[in-house]
């Protein structure tokens, strides 16, 4: 059989690949771009592994208290050393991102401090960390106030805002790398460069923390080469590489670890326990994979944007701008076309593929919200999936894809489902 006919046999139809085949034939030069940056960090990871001296006794799993878990110690070298950090926590005890966001802040906050965002509202989940909506637990539960400076409206830092921002209490400063599921624009590597030495230049001893969810292995270079104190993110994102099926990690300085270590574990305990029960493995063998699953993502990223702003919808980020998270957004305007690219994710994806995605009330949003996923891993967005709330402007946020061949299929499916339903017209090619 041709690829076309399996193509055909998927469900996807002949005008829709012809349209397809003139874009990808198009992105020849942005794909190998992205490939160039996957070669140069699959050598950073195979360097920090041969450093370490990775062996096959650090596969073995450790129960119990884990005293002297040669393995995890050194896949948390592997990580300092990859992600250019003095010290690093990779722990399946971290449970999700916003877990390892909440260690990495109440392991480094005290009662009397502020915490300072100068990119304005951070992540959902984090709002109910910090205090800024009102929950038990929070930060501003143990007297740590928080302050935020927004950023401008064209999405370039307010320096008058932030210097003005930062006072005697401000102890810690959180930098959201991703727009997440925000409007403004993913900072790149350099763009926090030049944040935290304006802070710096200010407060020399304020940590500086980023939350590196999305970004990793996106660039070259981690926000932790360019000044920041700590970096944190999910496994079950881009440094997973799909294989690990739970886990955060938090990389940088060597006392703002000890100290994430201290809240993580108990005071007096820190890194010396927690059993990596099995899980050093797949760890190991994720982030060994994570670059090439990173640039699988980005090029679907990348089609995705040139096949739906070539049908006349806005994307963010566009067509030809480089791109520094996973991320995709495309805003379709109606309930039907935003339901229609949901529903073409879902039937193309290796688990779940006859499962149909409905909007429901999800607890804690103010709209209806639709999701795709067909995962190996629940929730895990390094596989393809994709979410919208069903309000205006009635956008889809869509990332991951392990292999870029999946993260294609997912796309033309989603082109077929809004063409089956009449939303789009396929242009013609020949
Ligand atoms: C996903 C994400 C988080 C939270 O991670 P979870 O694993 O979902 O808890 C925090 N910040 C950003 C920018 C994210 O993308």
């Amino acid at each position: 059989m041709r690829l076309e006919q399996m193509y055909e046999a998927m469900g996807i139809r002949h005008n829709i690949l012809s349209y397809a085949r003139d874009i990808e034939n198009d992105l020849k030069e942005r794909f190998s771009l992205i490939d160039e940056t996957a070669e140069y960090n699959q050598m950073k990871v195979i360097r920090a592994m041969q450093k370490a001296r990775v062996s096959d006794i650090h596969f073995a799993a450790t129960t119990g208290y884990g005293y002297n878990d040669l393995g995890r110690d050194t896949l948390e070298e592997v990580y300092a050393q990859t992600f250019h950090g003095e010290s690093a926590l990779v722990r399946p005890q971290l449970i999700s991102g916003t877990h390892a966001l909440h260690v990495a802040l109440s392991g480094n906050l005290r009662p009397g401090d502020e915490l300072l965002s100068p990119v304005g509202k951070p992540y959902d989940t984090l709002e109910e960390v910090i205090g800024i909506r009102d929950s038990v637990g929070s930060l501003k539960e143990y007297g740590v106030t928080y302050r935020q400076a927004d950023l401008l409206e064209d999405g370039s830092f307010d320096f008058d805002g932030i210097r003005q921002a930062i006072n005697d209490r401000t102890r810690l400063v959180t930098i959201q790398r991703s727009k997440g599921y925000a409007t403004r624009p993913t900072l790149s590597v350099d763009k926090i460069r030049e944040l935290i030495s304006f802070i710096k230049s200010i407060k020399p001893d304020v940590i500086c923390m980023v939350d590196n969810c999305y970004g990793e292995f996106v660039e070259r270079m981690e926000p932790t080469e360019v000044g920041a104190d700590m970096i944190v993110g999910s496994l079950i994102k881009n440094p997973g590489g799909g294989l690990a099926p739970i886990g955060g990690y938090i990389v940088g300085r060597k006392d703002c670890i000890d100290r994430a270590s201290y809240r993580l574990s108990a005071p007096g305990l820190g890194k010396e326990v927690g059993a990596s029960l099995g899980m050093n493995q797949p760890f190991f063998q994720g982030l060994f994979l994570a670059p090439t699953v990173v640039a699988g993502a980005l090029k679907g990223a990348v089609f995705a944007a040139n096949i739906y702003e070539r049908l006349g919808f806005s994307v963010t980020p566009d067509s030809s701008q480089t791109r520094h998270d996973i991320i995709q957004a495309i805003t379709f305007g109606t309930p039907e076309a935003v339901i229609a690219f949901c529903q073409g994710i879902q039937a193309a994806a290796p688990v779940d593929s006859f499962v149909i995605p409905e909007p429901w009330d999800m607890p804690g949003y103010d709209a209806p919200v639709i999701m795709a996923a067909g995962a190996f891993v629940q929730g895990s967005s390094i596989e393809l999936s994709a979410d919208a709330p069903i309000k205006e402007p009635y956008a889809v946020y869509f990332q991951g894809g392990l292999t870029w061949y999946h993260a294609k299929l997912g796309i033309l499916m989603s082109l077929q489902k809004l063409a089956d339903a009449k939303i789009v017209e396929i242009p013609n090619v020949h």
